[in-house]
């Protein structure tokens, strides 16, 4: 392949970018999707509960590790990314959360037009295909599967009714009138395989002549027609090809990835650029900070007297489920991580949860969600929902292949901890509740004996982990720090989008998929509209 053209260069093909190159290669437009990992033919994509062994996979996983955190005894921490067509929709959990109503509400108050909670419901709706809740909140017809759990260890129904024994209320839809309270698991899966935005959206797609996509094609700068972007150099087989576009570009290589193609390509910080010998295009500060991600400590105990997926994973009863997976497409194997969770408020007076307890019948070993125990465990991983703590990520260097310098400052801000530690005890109150209390043989993280709060905080900065979600760095708003506009273009520059969720102001109450892809549904459409408009014109 040498130099090609087209009307819109999408960067990454992840959860947002195979939603955007979908829908703007919807009406003719021509489009090239650029991707740096390969195809999804790795078969542990498809089946759910291959998750765990795509954690660290190489040959799809893009590995990150942060730098020492300063407030976790100087631990780096694992962040996998996908690398692969999907993107992280390829590798992740499969948990299909939307949120919480003033998550949105609150992007709208601090300047994004048209961001409230009314304004991205069409967008969530317009995405999925769910055969239940309310059809106010729920929609049918769209590309992604969205479904309840076909299976269900009775370890999780014990948790949803200690878990209204301890006050929650069950809520039966969390993503439709409700959030809070205590409710089942619902995941991106259609029948027995994973809904990659890859398989989902992208394939329904695939058959449009003026769609091409282009796996293992690492794009490495943005180019620049003054102040107008025209098109991408990227690197594909060893050699440097270049892609123009007649349009606009999206970067949609996510929160680690975006700010890290900008600042290389010249936009970013200007002082910081220039001491890493980037030539400027754009002093924009705000690329690459902001950085917000959900952090969690896991409560964990032995079981007795139930099965846990612990069990499962292994031996006769492992063969036994892929056997079961192959006839009936059911089972363990249809499982993503969690099967249920709580929606849950720290303290008295505030106005929305900022706790999510995800429960998840199986238990991992120390250090990570890579490797379940070998003795059958139960977890409550305890989240915190609506981080202070804010970090960055810039470029070490002006190589775009070095790797970005992750510094998320878990905890450096005073209230997260507090937070952390309500939700420990909430975790602990739903375990000791009749209904769980029977099927503990023991907590075995943080322990009994962890009790007092000098020793939780303790427990939380040598154990505590993240949960994957890193959003922010290339923040929407309309004030000097934020990187692009309420519709998404990159202040300062033509031609030149960002949409994944890097953009997000903050983190959602929950997990980040849905979200990421309700904001690729509504950026398409506002390219769409922008492109009529300038026609029209
Ligand atoms: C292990 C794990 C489990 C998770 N579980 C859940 C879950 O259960 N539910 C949930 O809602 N969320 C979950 N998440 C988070 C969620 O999947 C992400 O927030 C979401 O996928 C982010 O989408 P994105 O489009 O911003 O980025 P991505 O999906 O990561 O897409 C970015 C794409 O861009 C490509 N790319 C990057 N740079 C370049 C470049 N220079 N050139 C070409 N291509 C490039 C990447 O390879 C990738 O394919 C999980 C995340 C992880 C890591």
């Amino acid at each position: 392949m040498s130099d090609l053209d087209a009307d819109y260069v999408v960067v990454g093909a992840g959860s947002a970018g195979c939603t955007v190159a979908a829908r703007l290669s919807e009406d003719g437009a021509r489009v090239v999707l650029l991707e740096a990992g390969p195809r999804d033919w790795h078969p542990m994509i498809h089946i759910p509960a291959g998750a765990l062994h795509l954690r660290a996979n190489p040959l799809v996983n893009w590995n990150y590790y942060t730098d020492p955190e300063p407030a976790l005894g100087n631990r780096a921490l694992h962040w996998p990314r996908g690398r692969v067509l999907g993107g992280t929709s390829s590798i992740n959990g499969m948990l299909y959360v939307r949120g919480n109503p003033a998550d949105y509400d609150g992007w709208a108050q601090t300047g994004c037009r048209g961001w409230s909670y009314a304004e991205v419901l069409p967008f969530f709706k317009k995405s999925e295909n769910y055969a239940g809740g309310d059809p106010e909140y729920r929609g049918r017809g769209g590309p992604l599967p969205v479904e309840d759990y076909r299976t269900i260890l009775p370890l999780t129904h014990r948790f949803v009714e200690a878990a209204q024994q301890a006050g929650f209320a069950l809520t039966r839809d969390y993503n439709g009138a409700v959030q809070e309270g205590v409710g089942y698991s619902q995941m991106t899966r259609g029948g027995r395989f994973r809904g990659s935005t890859a398989r989902t959206f992208l394939a329904q797609a695939r058959r449009r002549r003026n769609l091409r996509v282009v796996p293992n094609a690492v794009a490495t700068c943005l180019g620049f027609d003054g102040r107008r972007c025209t098109g991408v150099a990227f690197r594909r087989h060893g050699r440097i090809e270049h892609v123009r576009a007649a349009r606009e570009v999206v970067l949609c290589g996510g929160t680690v990835n975006s700010p890290h193609l900008l600042q290389v390509s010249g936009i970013g910080p200007a002082d910081y650029l220039k001491s890493i010998g980037v030539p400027v295009v754009l002093d924009l500060p705000g690329v690459g900070a902001n950085l917000s991600d959900h952090f969690a400590a896991r409560v964990t105990h032995r079981v007795k007297d139930a099965v846990s997926v612990n069990q499962l994973a292994r031996g006769a009863p492992l063969l036994r489920e892929l056997a079961r997976y192959v006839a009936t497409g059911r089972g363990a194997l249809t499982f993503g991580v969690t099967t249920a969770m709580v929606f849950a408020r720290s303290r008295e007076g505030l106005a929305s949860p900022d706790l999510q307890l995800l429960f998840t019948p199986g238990s991992y070993e120390p250090g990570g969600y890579g490797r379940l125990e070998r003795e059958p465990g139960m977890t409550i991983a305890v989240c915190l929902a609506r981080p202070d703590s804010r970090g960055t990520i810039m470029a070490r260097s002006a190589d775009p292949l070095d790797r970005p310098a992750i510094r998320p400052n878990y905890l450096s801000a005073a209230g997260d901890v507090g937070v952390l530690l309500a939700g420990i005890a909430l975790a602990r109150r739903i375990f000791a509740a009749p209904a769980l209390h029977p099927y503990s043989a023991a907590e075995t993280m943080p322990g009994a004996d962890c009790a007092s709060e000098p020793a939780l905080r303790d427990f939380l900065h040598r154990d505590g982990t993240n949960l994957h979600h890193p959003v922010g760095t290339c923040r929407m708003g309309e004030d000097p720090m934020a990187v692009v506009d309420s519709r998404l273009r990159v202040r300062g520059i033509g031609g030149l989008r960002v949409i994944d969720a890097s953009v997000m102001p903050s983190v959602t109450t929950g997990n980040t998929n849905a979200p990421t892809i309700m904001i690729a549904e509504k950026g398409a459409a506002m390219i769409r509209e922008d492109a009529k408009a300038a026609k029209a014109a």
